[in-house]
């Protein structure tokens, strides 16, 4: 099992496949100059199997989710899709993904064995999403939804951050929205993993904001400590239920006293946390041949050094240098 000093064990293991990302989203990249990974540096298909492999036979990994970058950008997903399926025992499989191009593999996941898609979006208007992610593909991504929902990957559930003058006021709308289409939709605060380090604690949106903004517009009763468990995202039942809405409030609510994750990166580093400012190089002793034991020792080892917490709220914070998009939100 892979247990820290502070008695939590990792049981959900993020997976970075790509820093590549075909929208540019103010709160995690700049509009150009972020170098990509080199190629040779990212794991290969063959690599990223055998690692999620070692976590889910030897370490009690129990949930897989692939992120990125954009994760549908990685040629070979669906292949990798079907051979983590193909593990004993198998784990849940789940993507989050900006949508776009779901529309098109949307089935082929669904029928490699991913269970579950979290589809990132921020907004309903065009205009804003185009201000937002710098790219005009608001529609590629309500198709993707769809694609999404209609291939049986449900719930769906949909990721949106709000931003002080873009998007902050669309809280209750966005929520009507998802009641509506049968999506499950979650607020994430805005946190300090961007690019270009322009992130600052006195304008975000909080999760209160967030709260009290739905609250003009729908009874929310807490489903309560007990139903939240290690998931970060706080829940409430919407006019009564069955409806939900999550609030991820990592900034303003830190749930890292129940955090149950580890992070590889596309590049092949293991991360305790995505603040950590440490990582574990796991692609070199593949590459020297490690046999699995080892690489298992190591990925133990990282995991006994992950901090009591991320500190977000304290003054003497210091971002990572990795940003969000190379981490694997
Ligand atoms: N490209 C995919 C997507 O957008 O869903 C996967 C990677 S993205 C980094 C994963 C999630 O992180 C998205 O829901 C995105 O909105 C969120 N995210 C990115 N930068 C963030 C930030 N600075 N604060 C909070 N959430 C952020
Ligand atoms: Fe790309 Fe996701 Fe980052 Fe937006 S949040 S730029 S979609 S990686």
């Amino acid at each position: 099992m892979l247990v820290d000093t502070y008695g939590r064990t990792a049981t959900d293991l993020r997976v970075s496949l790509t820093d590549r990302c075909n929208l540019r989203c103010t709160y995690c990249m700049p509009e150009e100059g972020l170098s990509w990974l080199a190629k040779p540096d990212l794991l290969t298909d063959d690599e990223i199997v055998r690692l999620v492999g070692i976590a889910v036979t030897s370490l009690g990994i129990e949930e897989v989710r692939f992120t990125g970058g954009e994760p549908l950008l990685r040629p070979g997903l669906v292949g990798i899709v079907e051979r983590v399926a193909a593990l004993a025992p198998r784990p849940q499989i789940s993507l989050t993904t900006n949508g776009i191009g779901l529309k098109r593999t949307a089935t082929a996941l669904q029928a490699a064995g991913l269970d579950r898609v979290n589809v990132s979006l921020d907004t309903l208007r065009p205009d804003v999403f185009k201000t937002l992610t710098r790219r005009d593909r608001h529609h590629d991504v309500l198709d993707g939804l769809r694609a999404a929902h209609d291939a049986g990957l449900t719930p769906v559930k949909v990721n949106a951050v709000l931003m002080p003058g873009l998007n902050a006021d669309e809280a209750p709308d966005l929520l009507a929205w998802a009641v509506e289409q049968g999506y499950e939709l979650r607020f994430i605060e805005q946190m300090p993993l961007d690019a270009q380090h322009g992130w600052k604690r006195e304008g975000m949106v909080t999760a209160d904001d967030i709260l009290t903004s739905l609250r003009t517009r729908f009874a929310l009763t807490p489903e309560g400590e007990a139903s939240r468990g290690s998931a970060p995202a706080e829940r409430w039942l919407v006019d009564g239920g069955p409806h939900r809405v999550g609030v991820i409030g990592s900034v303003t609510r830190p749930f890292c006293a129940a955090c149950d994750r580890t992070r590889l990166t596309a590049d092949g580093q293991i991360r305790t946390c995505l603040f950590a400012r440490e990582e574990t190089d796991l692609r070199a002793a593949l590459r020297a041949d490690a046999p699995d034991e080892e690489i298992a020792r190591r990925w133990r080892e990282a995991m006994w050094g992950k901090k009591a917490g991320a500190g977000l709220d304290d003054p003497t914070f210091v971002q990572p240098d990795r940003p969000m998009s190379s981490i694997g939100g």
